[in-house]
């Protein structure tokens, strides 16, 4: 499998990962010498549980610090930003979908999706004109409904329109389909890609179902990064 896209030019790819190194202190490592990701490029990261897709997603979303390397989102180093930068570049260019949504509770689906534009610098106006906007695109016509009133169909579309809201350049999503059966794995497969793909974003999506892959453009095992290091 080839692991490189073809633009390897830092500033076109979407993601690129160079030279990263992370472990935690109980031992599990990541070693990854090079992965591109194009820009609209939709990728799934394969593995079983365990394997540490959720710590590369981590990683790439700056949760997870790395001791080596580099990563840069549309040519920007986010290992070389300091925090606060960091916050809000992620803030304005990686959305995250994660398993159970994380949605903030007893908030308005409008109030959870204006936190990370909050995060990364816009005014209260440009945060509820964004917010509105992405809220729209995933057919939420009740944004100031708490999100504890709206259906789990609904939180997880409130989910995406964070994820997407404000123009992103990377949506990284975490098992989102994990907990669903199979019809409502492919609906929710194709509901992330189509937000990603109208958002203009990348799109990075790990899952542990083997039948994933045929919905995504390529396939990256996260074996290869952690069983053994790196390859050339
Ligand atoms: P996956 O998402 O593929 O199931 P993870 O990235 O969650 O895998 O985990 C990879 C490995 O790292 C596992 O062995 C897990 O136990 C370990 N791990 C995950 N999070 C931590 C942590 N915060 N501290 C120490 N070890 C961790
Ligand atoms: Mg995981």
């Amino acid at each position: 499998m080839h692991r490189e896209s073809p633009e390897s030019n830092s500033s076109a790819c979407a993601i690129d990962i160079r030279g990263l190194e992370f472990s935690y202190s109980r031992g599990f490592r990541i070693v990854v010498k090079r992965l591109t990701i194009a820009p609209e490029e939709q990728v799934l990261l394969a593995g079983p549980s365990g394997s540490g897709k959720s710590t590369l997603l981590h990683l790439i979303a700056g949760v997870e610090h790395p001791s080596k390397g580099s990563i840069l989102i549309g040519g920007t180093d986010i290992v070389a930003l300091r925090r606060g930068a960091q916050d809000r570049f992620r803030g304005n260019h990686v959305g995250m979908i994660f398993q159970t949504f994380n949605l903030l509770h007893g908030f308005s689906a409008r109030e959870n999706v204006e936190v990370p534009l909050m995060l990364a610098g816009h005014s209260a106006s440009e945060q509820r004109q964004l917010a509105l906007e992405a809220l729209a695109r995933l057919s939420i016509d009740a944004p100031d409904a708490p999100v504890d009133t709206l259906s789990v169909g609904q939180q997880q579309r409130v989910a995406v329109a964070r994820a997407i809201a404000g123009g992103k350049r990377v949506v990284l999503a975490d098992e989102p389909t994990a907990s669903l059966d199979r019809a409502n794995a492919a609906a929710t497969v194709a509901l992330i890609k189509e937000a990603a793909k109208r958002a203009g974003a990348a799109l990075l999506m790990s899952s542990h179902d083997p039948e994933m892959r045929e919905a995504f453009d390529r396939v990256v095992e996260i074996e290869e990064f952690t069983r053994g290091g790196a390859r050339p």
